[in-house]
């Protein structure tokens, strides 16, 4: 990620700590330190933590059999050994700070280490804070959030004619999904739910040994991450020709799809994109079938703010990225989602996924 401004990053977030008062964030495993830094912390027992003081320069401690996988880092590094306590050094560093800010994925067992050692400092997530900075997208991270979003177009087009469907278990079908995602250039496939006929009906189903046959829709919702940026796309695909119940589900949740990309735009409430798209199921006679929100922010993490939920009266601006994925779920029947991810411009909507969004037959 050396293409990105990681000083500039952390300069802004050291504003942003100035007006908050708050003397000192800390970042350990999450997206937040990769964003900060180019580097990602293993998610160990052996402390890996970013201070960075609201004046100065940022520390990074780190195990010292760790220091040889930073590379080049452009901030200060401080190697602990193994029998230093790195929770000492931490607090060591912050301890003229009163309100401190730490990453939200940060172990608890850190955490409250990190409060023994100073009882008097006030803690917050560092997302109340670093959200302000992630949530609008620099143009870099837009084209590689949609080289990531290009790279599972590709895997969904190779599906009609690689992919077998009927007679074959979900499980199978994910790891072909999975396959392919890192075959079109991901680094690592992050997740394949695939839910056949009822099992449709949960959206977060854990793909099994339920064995796939005809007549069966089946919702592929896969991605992974790509040059540290992920991709999430849902596709439902009919095994032979769908019944007129299936096609009929299948449209309606291409038009609310289409119905919250069509709302898109600067200064439209995040909401307003969930109450479009729930309107159109609502109407159809589906609405106690969509049961979650139509959809989330994308970029270092799969899901990430802004949410597109009701209750959320953010306003969109240009560089927010987000997944649109309205669904209806049957239960004990079936299920379809589509999703895509898009961008917030100046004056609309960039779609970052292009692939067809109608019902395609499998076989
Ligand atoms: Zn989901
Ligand atoms: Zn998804
Ligand atoms: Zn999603």
């Amino acid at each position: 990620m050396a293409e990105f401004d990681h000083p500039g990053r952390v300069l802004r977030l050291q504003e942003l700590m100035g007006d908050a008062g708050v003397g000192a964030t800390l970042l350990s495993v999450g997206a937040d330190l990769p964003y900060f830094t180019g580097y990602e912390a293993m998610p160990t027992e052996r402390l890996t933590m970013l201070v960075v003081p609201v004046v100065g320069d940022p520390i990074l401690f780190i195990p010292k059999l760790e220091a040889p996988r930073v590379g080049a880092i452009q901030f200060e590094m401080v190697s602990w050994g193994e029998t230093e306590d790195p929770i000492a050094l931490v607090a060591k560093a912050v301890s003229d700070s009163d309100r401190i800010l730490i990453g939200d994925h940060a172990w608890s067992v850190f955490l409250i280490g990190l409060q023994a050692e100073l009882p008097d400092a006030s803690w917050a997530p560092a997302s109340t804070i670093t959200r302000e900075l992630r949530i609008r997208k620099e143009p870099a991270e837009i084209e590689a959030l949609r080289s990531a979003a290009h790279g599972v177009d590709r895997a969904l087009a190779r599906v009609p004619s690689e992919v077998n469907f009927a007679g074959r278990t979900e499980s199978d079908v994910s790891r072909d999904l999975q396959r392919m995602t890192v075959e079109e250039g991901h680094e690592v496939a992050a997740f394949a739910i695939v839910a056949s006929g009822p099992n449709g009906a949960s959206p977060h189903h854990e793909p099994g040994q339920r064995v796939i046959s005809q007549g069966d829709l089946v919702i592929c919702d896969f991605g992974g991450r790509y040059r540290g940026y992920f991709s999430d796309v849902t596709r439902t695909f009919s095994v032979g020709e769908p019944s007129a119940e299936q096609t009929e589900v299948h449209s309606v949740v291409a038009a609310a799809n289409a119905a919250g990309h069509a709302a898109v735009g600067p200064g439209v409430p995040c909401q307003e994109i969930d109450r479009v798209a729930r309107q159109v199921i609502d109407d159809a006679g589906y609405g106690d079938f969509f049961i979650h929100r139509t959809g989330h922010g994308i970029g270092l993490e799969t899901h990430e703010h802004p949410y597109l939920v009701e209750g959320n009266d953010l306003l969109l601006e240009p560089g927010m990225t987000f997944s649109i994925e309205p669904g209806i779920y049957l239960p004990d029947r079936l299920g379809v989602r589509i999703e895509d991810i898009s961008a917030c411009t100046d004056d609309g909507i960039d779609d970052l996924n292009q692939a067809d969004r109608g019902l395609v037959v499998v076989g």
